[in-house]
């Protein structure tokens, strides 16, 4: 398989935003009909694909370790507490593909023995062979970082042949400028690392777009809201942007 080609790609890192499972229809952090949504395009996905899937769900729909910072939290303190976030939302993802018959797993990198398995490389690679959906949560288990980079750094770990960035704001790709303010911004199907962080085109955070770069870690970026997407996207369409 070429590295980087939108042909399906066996092994996948999707990282989903934890506001992803937000909505404007609930006061809830979490919108349990949206969560139904995405778990069934997940399994639906599983079931018809030659895919390993895995994915690392946010939390900033809970808790960003900025908010409270500004606030007066201590950052570290607050970090944990956006982690900690992200495992609410696995379980809740966890719990919605389960229920759609597709196995999964929730890997904490932070240990909680009690309601999910301890990241170990290694057994993420046994259960992605073994057909299992695996939840990254807790992001990478350190302070002062993001999911997304948490996204990239698995992705590398577990050799994923590229990195899906769903997004939530309808926005389905990489463009020349915000296209919620420029109209005559344009959509690029593919753009190179080295572009996008000199023109300063934010997808990601900048820690975790250099890590891919440096790792020759490709990323689609994507509408993950769009109705049939996700399904695309799993199944290497020309969707979105290819960043590479
Ligand atoms: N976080 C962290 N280390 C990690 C991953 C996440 O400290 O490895 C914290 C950080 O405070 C972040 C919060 O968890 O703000 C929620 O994650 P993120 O903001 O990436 O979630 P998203 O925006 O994707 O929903």
């Amino acid at each position: 398989m070429v590295v980087g080609s939108r042909s399906p790609a066996r092994r996948l890192v999707l990282k989903m935003s934890g506001e992803a499972l937000a909505s404007s229809s609930s006061e809830e952090a979490i919108d349990a009909a949206v969560v139904e949504r995405l778990a069934g395009d997940i399994a639906a996905a599983c079931e018809e694909l030659p895919l390993e899937l895995a994915i690392m769900v946010g939390g900033g729909n809970i808790w960003r370790g900025t908010t409270g910072e500004g606030q007066g939290i201590d950052r570290a303190t607050s970090d944990t507490m956006g982690m900690l976030g992200t495992v609410i939302n696995a379980l809740a993802l966890q719990d919605a593909v389960e229920r759609r018959g597709q196995p999964t797993r929730v890997l904490s990198a932070i240990h909680m023995a009690e309601v999910a398995e301890p990241y170990i490389r290694r057994r993420a690679i046994r259960h992605l062979e073994k057909g299992r959906v695996v939840i990254f949560a807790a992001g990478m288990g350190n302070p002062y970082f993001t999911t997304d980079t948490s996204a990239a750094l698995r992705a590398a770990e577990i050799e994923a042949q590229m990195l899906l960035k769903g997004t939530h704001s309808g926005v389905d790709g990489v463009y020349s400028a915000d296209p919620k303010l420029d109209a005559s911004a344009q959509r690029f199907d593919e753009v190179a690392f080295m572009d996008l962080v000199s023109r300063d085109l934010r997808v990601m955070d900048l820690t975790a777009i250099t890590f891919c770069r440096d790792n020759q870690l490709p990323i689609l970026v994507f509408d993950l809201m769009g109705p049939g997407m996700l399904r695309r996207a799993l199944a290497g369409e020309e969707i979105g942007t290819l960043i590479r």
